[in-house]
């Protein structure tokens, strides 16, 4: 199946400068902002310029030098972020099982307190 990519979601947007964003850390290939609801102390979304849906669009066809600066970015941003030392948690949803409600691929670094477990036991 063929990744599909809306260029109207609202991350597209904040990086064309159409909605502001409070920006962590800014690279070639990345940018690091806050999630407008954060779910804990430290709550920063990191995500590609490129258009790329969710984590497997991105593992499948980014460049290295996408993937490499995608990742830095990530381990920057906890240690900007002061989150070595104590722990964090990183997440990516995607698609409807994965309850993703943007479309283009971001990951959820949190810390800053316990999180807790990270899913319900299966049933
Ligand atoms: P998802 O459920 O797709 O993994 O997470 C999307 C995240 O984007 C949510 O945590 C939500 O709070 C955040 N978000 C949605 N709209 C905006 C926005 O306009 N600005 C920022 N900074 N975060 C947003």
């Amino acid at each position: 199946m063929a990744y599909t990519y809306d260029d109207q979601n609202i991350f597209a947007k904040i990086l064309r400068g159409e909605i502001p964003n409070a920006t962590v850390l800014e690279t070639e290939h990345s940018l690091a902002f806050r999630d407008i609801q954060p779910q804990a102390p430290v709550h920063v979304l990191v995500i590609p310029k490129g258009p790329y849906v969710c984590y497997d669009h991105f593992a499948s066809d980014a460049s290295d030098a996408e993937i490499v600066d995608f990742n830095r970015t990530i381990a920057e941003v906890v240690t900007s972020e002061g989150l070595r030392e104590g722990g964090y948690r990183i997440i990516s949803n995607a698609g409807e099982a994965g309850v993703q409600e943007v479309p283009h691929l971001h990951i959820h670094v949190l810390g800053g307190r316990g999180l807790g477990r990270m899913l319900q036991p299966a049933r």
